[in-house]
């Protein structure tokens, strides 16, 4: 509970929600869809922006990229036909993951899970560090100035009480968000890259049953071009665990030629090399050890699905004489 809330504010445009979360005398703090904050018994809040008329909710796309603004809801994702498309849906499937409560998803925004961090625990975010996910976001101020009139020569009127507004727009990488994203800057939207058409992506989790947070979950997106591996990505998360992206496996992966990474035995060389340095954080439902002992059968299951759908949409491509038809697919 808010106990000491003393202000609601219901803001229309996104220049008043960001003045109004920049006062320094009134603790004022975002509500989104509410799920997490109005259950947190937190004394200092003492005002609210609710953000619901900033137009904020929305799923778009154009030639270069997909834009989820931040008043999207986890349902809302999950039933978008363009992310559907979007990394063969990876996002829709952790989104459906993130909260198996068909209710909390209709009102939790993407926004809200972001700022919330790893207490949302939401599998989203995994998928989000493999996708190259940008976060926009945006801060106010308001100055106030007494301006004095003319010059020596030539005197003219002094004005008081000139109010300057300004705003400042970050775009943070959503890996950084949680450490980078100051206190008052207000997410405005996700930023998703388009994704070479030829590339496969994948999740796949591990927990105790379908709808518990998972103890340990993987997003991977490998891309091919010619045959070669161009981009690969490879983040684990889970309960009370950061989105941590396995560089070392990455970059041994990285311009390796599929018939080479594909090949089990090499996989699993790949895996056990890169994943030596890995160390997931503990929590009481599941051990930094155990993190670390089901992450290569893991990865081994997200890599191998990735690369059978990129190879497989490599030689439909080849046959289609063209990128034209297949090109226009993200994945
Ligand atoms: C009983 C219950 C169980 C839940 N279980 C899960 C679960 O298993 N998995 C899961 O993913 N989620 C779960 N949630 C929901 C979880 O709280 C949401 O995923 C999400 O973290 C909050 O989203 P929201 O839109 O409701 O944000 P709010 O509750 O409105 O806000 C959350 C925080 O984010 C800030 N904020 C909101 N929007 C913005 C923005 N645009 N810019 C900057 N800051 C912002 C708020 O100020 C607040 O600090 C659960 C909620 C409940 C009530």
């Amino acid at each position: 509970m808010l106990l000491n809330l003393v202000e609601y504010h219901w803001a229309e445009y996104i220049d008043d929600a960001l003045i109004l979360l920049a006062r320094l005398d009134v603790k004022t703090v975002p509500l989104a869809g509410g799920t997490y904050l109005l259950a947190l018994d937190d004394e200092s809040i003492e005002a609210v922006v609710d953000l619901r008329d900033l137009g904020l909710s929305y799923i778009s796309e154009d030639a270069q990229v997909t834009r989820i603004g931040a008043m999207t809801t986890l349902q809302q994702i999950v039933d978008s036909p363009a992310l559907k498309e979007y990394a063969l849906g990876i996002l829709i499937k952790a989104a459906r993951y993130s909260s198996a409560s068909q209710q909390i998803r209709n009102s939790a925004t993407i926004g809200g899970t972001l700022a919330t961090g790893i207490a949302s625990q939401a599998d989203v975010r995994t998928a989000l560090v493999a996708v190259d996910a940008e976060v926009v976001v945006r801060s106010g101020s308001k100055t106030q100035v007494n301006l004095s009139g003319g010059t020596a020569d030539r005197p003219g009127f002094p004005l008081s009480g000139v109010v300057y507004r300004g705003k400042q727009e970050r775009h943070l990488a959503c890996s950084s968000v949680a450490e980078e994203r100051k206190q008052g800057e207000l997410i405005i939207e996700l930023i998703l890259p388009h994704i070479n058409y030829s590339a496969g992506a994948s999740f796949q989790r591990i927990a105790r049953t379908e709808s518990d947070h998972a103890l340990l979950n993987v997003a991977a997106v490998v891309a091919f071009e010619e045959g070669i591996c161009q981009k690969a990505r490879l983040v684990f998360g889970g309960i009370n665990m950061e989105p941590m992206r396995v560089h070392a496996v990455e970059r041994q992966l990285e311009g390796q030629p599929i018939e080479n990474i594909a090949e089990e035995a090499q996989l699993l060389t790949i895996l056990h090399h890169g994943l030596v340095e890995f160390r997931p954080p503990s929590d009481p439902q599941a051990s930094s050890g155990y993190r670390r002992i089901c992450s290569v059968p893991l990865a081994h299951q997200a890599l191998t699905e990735a690369m059978k759908i990129a190879h497989w949409r490599t030689v439909m491509t080849r046959r289609s004489g063209s990128t034209g038809k297949l090109g226009r697919e993200r994945v």
